[in-house]
């Protein structure tokens, strides 16, 4: 396993991480979850990635479970929490980003996972309802109470994070260290445009999330048959239909004629290529099945063959690299 820096900070994460947005505590039984948590420790992935609003808090509950079961070192890895959707209950005060509720959602987190602190804990979306420097002070009470080590956000805009920073330099407190937002072959825009001055100026890390679009980019859909996957699931009927959008699909068809060239699998060939971007920290994996983490766990091996000239084939073929 490669580790990186977590964009300025001292932290190492694994280049490759495991999530569980769907799965833990939903899609996937606890035994299953277990035995993923298990395959990717031993694989050298120290991070592991949770949100308050996964599974209603049913996703920690589960994580918390098979933390405290595998009794690994607390300081052989990281595990996240986001604040933003709510847990369970969802009334004015149980979502959002007010200080009342970061510090109760953090809370929350910890009685779940069963752990005393969040390595990092990620504002999950941005709350037009809360002033921004609200938020950053309630971070920073946690930071300070050694709730939480690194704090971060996930999908806000640039112009966001930037008043954060400036809101945290203001107030002589800590910023954010780290951005979640979604990074594949078909969504670059904010890796590879939006976010380059937040990586220059600020040394800003990255967890980067959904590196397959959610199954699409290994090329199982190709036949349409959506069986036992998570766009299967009831109350996904979104997610299927935006990842099955055609012009997708034919980018998905010459993709594979490329991984098929390469002799390797196309869900590989989609991670490695979301590894090759150094503003890339850590790449969250996800998987309902310990063959597909397995599978996308040896994604490192196909970085030597993703040349400069492989590299522009995929950028011709696929016309989502952002102008520059
Ligand atoms: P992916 O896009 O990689 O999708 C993972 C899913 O694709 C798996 O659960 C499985 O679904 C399928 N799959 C995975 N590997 C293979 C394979 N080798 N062959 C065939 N199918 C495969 O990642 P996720 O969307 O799960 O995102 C990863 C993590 O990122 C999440 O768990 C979460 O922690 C984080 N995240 C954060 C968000 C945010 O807003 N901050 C939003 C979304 C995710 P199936 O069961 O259908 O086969």
């Amino acid at each position: 396993m490669e580790y990186r820096r977590l964009g300025k900070s001292g932290l190492q994460v694994s280049a490759l991480s495991l999530g569980s947005w769907l799965t833990f505590g939903n899609q996937i039984s606890d035994k299953v979850a277990d035995e993923l948590m298990g395959i990717a420790y031993d694989a050298g992935v120290n991070f592991f990635d949770n949100a308050e609003g996964y599974a209603e808090g049913k996703s920690e509950i589960t994580m918390g479970k098979i933390l405290k079961a595998q009794k690994w070192d607390r300081d052989s890895f990281v595990v996240s929490s986001k604040v933003f959707f709510g847990a369970e209950n969802k009334g004015p005060n149980q979502m959002g980003l007010s200080r009342k509720h970061v510090i109760e959602a953090c809370n929350g987190a910890l009685s779940r996972l069963q752990v005393d602190y969040l390595d990092l804990y990620f504002c999950h979306r941005p709350d037009k309802n809360t002033p921004i420097a609200e938020t950053v002070l309630a971070m920073n009470t946690l930071l300070q109470q050694g709730k939480i080590l690194y704090w971060g956000t996930s999908e806000w805009s640039a112009a966001e994070i930037t008043e954060a920073i400036g809101v945290a330099k203001d107030y002589r407190l800590i910023g954010p260290t780290m951005e979640q937002p979604q990074y594949n072959l078909l969504t670059r825009d904010k890796l590879e445009q939006e976010f380059l001055l937040l990586f220059r100026d600020h040394g800003i890390g990255t967890t980067t999330w959904s590196p397959l679009a959610s199954g699409l980019l290994s090329g199982k859909y190709t036949k349409g048959d959506v069986k036992d996957t998570r766009l299967d699931m009831k109350g996904m009927e979104w997610l299927k239909d935006r990842t099955l959008a055609d012009e997708r699909m034919k980018k998905v068809g010459d993709l594979q004629k490329l991984a098929d060239k390469l002799n390797v699998s196309l869900a590989k060939m989609s991670v490695a290529w979301c590894l090759k971007n150094p503003n890339v920290s850590t790449v969250i994996l996800g998987a309902s099945k310990a063959a597909q983490l397995k599978e996308n766990l040896t994604s490192l091996e196909v970085l030597p063959l993703l040349t400069d000239e492989i590299m522009l084939q995929i950028d011709e073929m696929m016309g989502t690299k952002p102008v520059q």
